[in-house]
């Protein structure tokens, strides 16, 4: 495809300007990317009082520390903020599920850099919440669209993200608490497509647009542990990946750099090569 030969010298440069001191070899390359290039898309929810959490979360608050002119004349604005790491666009680390796997500072900032495979599962997750993600959905995104590549970032669209003003729609409950956990309804990933990934593809990381890469009534949390043993992260709550093309794009996914994090709030993009 035309776009994708275009895309990775583009990508090639904007790795190399993030990766070393000297300039790119390929400076007009680099102009493309951080110019007209490409088209940026923000993949990431705002964080804020509404922004949802895991049920047994601490949610996200904002304390406002000063909003107004000093007696010195001049403006000034700074808050106090707190949450959980969970919670929100954010970032699961191996650590989360994995004993002496990498925490959020540990993984490698070439990792969540990548070229994205969208993988659009609406027609199947869209109206059951229970639904798990199978392999078969990413042999069909594969008999479309080729191999997952190397290094891809899979984000999975089940199109649950139209649910995130509606926390009772997002979650399958109004409730918080412990307790809410076993009324958790959305969909997920099959632990057999996350044992799939890890064997027979070699991903960078995945993403999804639910809460969790585990489907809402999984106990056993086995895709995060398949996929954190394999020190592969994962991206929850992802946001308007309907702005995506199937494949094309090229991912950049930043967390907070948390020492010893298990996960972190996550500022996603996504760039499109014009
Ligand atoms: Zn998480």
């Amino acid at each position: 495809m035309t776009t994708n030969h275009l895309a990775i010298p583009v990508l090639g440069a904007l790795l190399a300007l993030g990766a070393c001191q000297k300039p790119p070899s390929n400076a007009a390359a680099a102009r493309q990317v951080f110019g007209n290039g490409m088209q940026w898309i923000d993949l990431t929810h705002p964080f804020s009082s509404q922004t949802i959490y895991w049920p047994t979360a601490k949610p996200f608050s904002l304390e406002v520390v000063a909003n107004g002119v000093t007696p010195d004349g001049y403006f000034y604005a700074a808050n106090n903020i707190s949450a959980a790491e969970h919670g929100g666009t954010h970032l699961d680390a191996p650590i989360h599920f994995a004993q002496g796997h990498r925490a959020v500072d540990a993984i490698p900032v070439r990792q969540l850099i990548g070229p994205a495979a969208v993988v659009d599962v609406r027609d199947s997750a869209g109206w059951n919440p229970d639904y798990l993600v199978t392999v078969r959905d990413f042999e069909r995104w594969e008999s479309g669209y080729g191999r997952i590549e190397d290094g891809a970032i899979v984000l999975i669209r089940t199109g649950w993200a139209q649910h995130w003003s509606e926390r009772r729609r997002y979650l399958g409950t109004p409730k918080t608490g412990s307790a809410a956990v076993a009324e958790l309804h959305f969909p997920g990933l099959d632990p057999e497509a996350a044992r799939w990934l890890v064997r027979e593809r070699r991903i960078s990381a995945i993403g999804l647009d639910t809460p969790s890469i585990d489907r809402g009534q999984s106990r056993d949390y086995l895709s995060h542990r398949i996929l954190f043993e394999a020190d592969i992260p994962a991206f929850e709550n992802v946001a308007s990946l309907d702005a995506l093309p199937h494949i094309g794009g090229y991912v950049i996914a930043l967390p907070m750099k948390i020492g010893g994090g298990s996960g972190g709030p996550l500022r996603i993009v996504a760039a499109i090569p014009r």
